[in-house]
């Protein structure tokens, strides 16, 4: 049977999993993995599903525990899974098994851990952020399995912890303790961003920084200002002084999308539970997304001296504390062999020209290429990710599932 036969025989095959896409989803969905910063247990009980399923397949699971004492079983997974091909050279699929709260439950059409189906589009929190990135590899695998059929390269599914909240626990951990796992000649893809027509490969990613700003007043009663120093006041015009960032920053970037650095005011923490107090205290974040271009270093130089110079005003004292740091990553070759590989199954199954591109928000991709590995982030995405009503399509799944038969299939 020639490569084209077999893969032709996969994709008629990954047709047929429909149901499987929805029960593995539904499972998926029902296992809350939320990290510990937001006030989850982490992801053993999804990473347990995945285990016995990858097991009951024959599939040895290895697993990388990253340390971690604020969950209750003291450690985050991370699973790893071959399917042996004819070739040792490997195309890794590496998907996030954590996903982020649901966020205003007022404003979901259902409950977001239950898995709602609607024709083609599958609703619940995670449905597209990651778990169409590991129900496209499980596909893949099963699909293969049950034909018997031999891929050219190994399939190797890396399933990892804490992509939402840094990475530290997750492929950080796992780059650290077993680099030996990858190899440059591997072809990397991440399916954790993508477009709705499957045609965007990033391949370049902007420098992320989170900042946490601290504002320190007076607390008192509300009917006596004159007495106090209202943070909450001084947050709001620092809020408003910050938006000039855009204009200290100013370079664009077509390969980018937005072409522009981008500086977002995100969270803010509670300060009095009453009405009737001026807070002393008020903290808030900012979550910023930095074109290659510029140092870190400056932008919190900037961020700072703004900051204080719009709290003065108030007599209100601030700090500016740095809770991610991370400069962009060398870029993938936009003719690196994942992409070329990626673009040629994509023309196959989807009839599409797909381009490389670079992106703003961060993906865990930045870490393989810091490593000196190129990886190629992608995946066929509705772009709801985080979002109320997160849902993804079922068919883009199997789609893109065919696509990465094909790279294992027919890749250089
Ligand atoms: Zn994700």
């Amino acid at each position: 049977m020639t490569r084209d036969e077999m893969f032709r025989l996969v994709s008629e095959r990954l047709d047929t999993y429909q149901g499987q896409v929805i029960e593995w989803q539904r499972e998926l969905v029902s296992r809350v993995a939320l990290g510990p910063e937001v006030g989850g247990v982490g992801e053993d009980d999804k990473a347990a599903f995945l285990t016995d399923l990858l097991q009951s397949w024959g599939l040895t699971v290895d697993n990388y525990p990253a340390p971690d004492d604020r969950v209750p079983g003291g450690a985050r997974p991370n699973l790893v899974a071959y399917l042996p091909g004819k070739k040792p050279d490997k195309v890794w699929v590496l998907s996030h098994m954590d996903v982020v709260p649901p966020g205003d439950m007022s404003l979901w059409q259902s409950d977001p851990f239950t898995l709602r189906v609607d024709g083609d589009r599958l609703y619940g929190r995670g449905t597209e952020d990651d778990h169409h990135g590991i129900v496209m590899s499980l596909l893949a695998v099963k699909a293969f399995m049950d034909l018997n059929i031999t891929p050219e390269r190994t399939l190797a599914l890396a399933l990892v912890a804490d992509e939402e909240t840094g990475n530290e626990k997750g492929l950080v951990h796992v780059l650290r303790e077993q680099a030996r796992l990858f190899s440059p000649q591997d072809l990397i893809i991440v399916p954790d961003a993508g477009s709705n027509d499957g045609t965007m490969i990033e391949v370049a990613e902007k420098s992320i920084l989170w900042l946490k700003v601290t504002l320190l007043g007076q607390q008192g009663h509300a009917s006596r200002p004159h007495k106090a120093k209202n943070t909450l006041r001084a947050a709001a015009h620092v809020i408003v002084a910050l938006d000039d960032l855009q204009r200290e920053f100013p370079r664009h970037n077509p390969l980018f999308r937005p072409p522009m650095s981008t500086f977002e005011p995100t969270r803010k923490e509670a300060n009095v539970p009453n009405i009737n107090t001026i807070p002393g205290k008020g903290v808030f974040y900012l979550d910023c997304r930095v074109l290659p271009d510029y140092d870190l270093a400056q932008v919190i130089e900037h961020v700072r001296a703004m900051a204080t110079a719009a709290a003065d005003k108030f007599g209100v004292t601030l700090e500016v504390e740095t809770v991610q740091a991370l400069p962009s990553a060398p870029p993938t070759a936009p003719d690196a062999p994942v992409v070329k590989a990626l673009q040629q199954a994509i023309r196959q199954v989807y009839g599409r020209e797909a381009t490389p591109q670079g992106i703003g928000g961060g993906t865990v991709a930045a870490f393989f290429r810091q490593a000196g590995l190129p990886a190629a982030v992608w995946m066929t995405a509705n772009d709801c990710a985080h979002q109320p009503n997160e849902f993804c399509f079922l068919s883009h799944i199997l789609g893109d599932a065919k696509v990465l038969a094909h790279v294992c299939l027919l890749a250089e």
